[in-house]
């Protein structure tokens, strides 16, 4: 009889089959039922350990590229790049890759060099090396090659090969680091030297047999994380070198600035001379012509004395008493503008002192214009004040806000003298100087009927360096070191002008 009976128990992945010579009893099919079952059960189990297995190896790989992106984030200096080869190797042992070399390749294309970085088994960093791009090496030449079309090189050598490279490399002195690279372990008989390329390089894997598929895809993973970290390690190190970079230029830039802030000192002191030789001369000629009657005074009144008309003698003294106060006032004026002219010139570390700014401002009017005159005989300019006198003094560094005074009084003086040139008879040039007392500050103003100030160049005035003078006359700084002064005393300055009516720049001090 040629019949069969089958018996077909089907679960969701498969079935389990019975075929027999006689139709199953009812008996048996519930024992096949029960079979059924426990084979699907077990069929299970072996599928969800199958499952798990494969979850348990990708965890465990995307925690070796984890700390493979981990470790390269932390590395900031070429130094570091010496911990890449022992970390490839920590990960390559993790993921179960057989190998006894590894390393890195890193391609430096401008320098036409391979940077190579090698590992023994152990961790041990093996050797650091930099070898040109056309170095006579097969691994080196055909690795650039094949890095540059980012394929794969895959090379079998015998040890011979291998021993007679290592030789060759140690003799012509290529390896750089402290490890000697004998001090990694006999390679076996046969190698196959796998490159896989990155974009900066080539992860290097030396082992014994070709490695299989599976292992090649967890190698290239590992290459890709490398990559990406690799990178960012880079960026890193371009920015380190920027951020050196603009940190130098800012300390020259800063060491520059503070070399022109002295030598724009200087140079409004150079115009400043003039006008305090001016200024010293007054109260000298008053010294003079005042000692001078005295001794006058005083041969007269020795002569009174002999007569004795001690009534005349009185008189006389008291004319001479008088003089010696003028001669001590003038003297004290005199002294008072050699001192200013110190501070002038000294660097910024004045401290604020009671100041009367009426005074103040008519010094620095009065320095700048016989300074102007006294090198320029053809410059005129009317001057006028307008002095609130219930100003009192205030709290101010007196040197730097007479820098910022004379800065603008020069400013205006010149900008009256540029449009006196080109303007007819009927223009008289004036600066004018005024101080106002406000309610919670002080407003000090200078302002000229000069040429005014081209819109265009309006908020550029206050930028360092920014002049419409010839070369070699203005540096620029004076508006800007103003601006800063004012600033540094919690004021403002403003400037208004008008093309052909004139500039007044207005100073504005709070009182604190
Ligand atoms: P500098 O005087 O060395 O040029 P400043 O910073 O003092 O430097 O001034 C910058 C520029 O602002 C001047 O070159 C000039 O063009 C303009 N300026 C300043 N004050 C006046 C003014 N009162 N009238 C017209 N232009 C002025």
């Amino acid at each position: 009889d040629e019949r069969h009976y089958g018996c077909f128990l089907f679960f969701e992945e498969g079935g389990l089959y019975a075929w027999a010579a006689e139709p199953h009893s009812e008996e048996q099919i519930s024992i096949l039922k029960k079979f059924s079952r426990v084979v699907e059960i077990t069929y299970r189990r072996y599928n969800d350990l199958i499952e798990s297995e494969a979850r348990e190896k990708e965890a465990v790989k995307q925690a070796s590229l984890d700390r493979v992106r981990a470790e390269i984030a932390s590395m900031r200096t070429a130094e570091d790049l010496e911990r890449i080869t022992p970390l490839i190797w920590k990960e390559l042992t993790t993921l179960g890759i057989p190998f006894f070399r590894c390393g890195v390749f890193i391609m430096d294309e401008p320098s036409e060099m391979v940077h190579v970085y090698l590992t023994t088994p152990e961790g041990k960093a093996l050797a650091a090396m930099d070898l040109p791009f056309d170095f006579d090496m097969s691994l080196i030449q055909k690795g650039v090659e094949h890095w540059r079309k980012q394929e794969p090189l895959i090379e079998e050598w015998d040890q011979k090969q291998f021993v007679e490279m290592t030789k060759k490399l140690m003799e012509q002195g290529r390896v750089k680091s402290a490890v000697s690279y004998q001090a990694g372990e006999a390679p076996p008989e046969r190698l196959v030297l796998h490159q896989v390329p990155f974009a900066q390089g080539m992860l290097y894997v030396g082992s014994a047999e070709l490695l299989s598929d599976e292992e090649m895809d967890i190698v290239q993973a590992l290459t890709r994380t490398f990559a990406v970290a690799y990178a960012r390690y880079e960026d890193f190190r371009e920015l380190e070198k920027a951020k050196e970079k603009v940190e130098n230029t800012l300390a020259d830039l800063k060491a520059t600035q503070a070399q022109l802030i002295q030598s724009e000192k200087m140079a409004s002191l150079g115009e400043l001379t003039a006008g305090i030789a001016h200024e010293i001369k007054n109260p000298l000629n008053f010294v003079n012509n005042f000692s001078d009657v005295s001794r006058e005074l005083l041969e007269e009144l020795i002569e009174e004395m002999e007569k004795g008309d001690f009534e005349e003698v009185r008189a006389l003294a008291g004319d001479v008493i008088q003089n010696l106060e003028k001669i001590v006032h003038h003297g004290q004026r005199a002294d008072g503008i050699v001192k200013g002219m110190l501070q002038h010139s000294r660097s910024g570390d004045g401290k604020k002192e009671p100041t009367n700014l009426n005074e103040l401002a008519d010094e620095y009017l009065r320095l700048a214009y016989h300074g102007l005159r006294a090198r320029d005989k053809s410059f005129n300019a009317g001057m006028e004040t307008d002095f609130d006198n219930s100003l009192g003094t205030m709290d101010v560094v007196p040197q730097d806000i007479g820098r910022v005074l004379l800065n603008l009084i020069t400013n205006a003086f010149h900008a009256v003298n540029e449009r006196r040139e080109t303007a007819g008879d009927g223009y008289s040039p004036c600066v004018r100087v005024q101080t106002r007392k406000m309610q919670d500050g002080v407003e000090i103003s200078v302002g000229d009927n000069g040429g005014g100030i081209p819109e265009k160049i309006r908020d550029k005035i206050f930028q360092p360096f920014f002049t419409t003078k010839p070369t070699g006359q203005g540096t620029g700084l004076g508006l800007s070191l103003s601006y800063d002064i004012v600033k540094a005393h919690g004021g403002e300055i403003v400037v208004e002008s008008e093309k052909g009516k004139g500039t007044e720049f207005r100073i504005i001090l709070p009182v604190i």
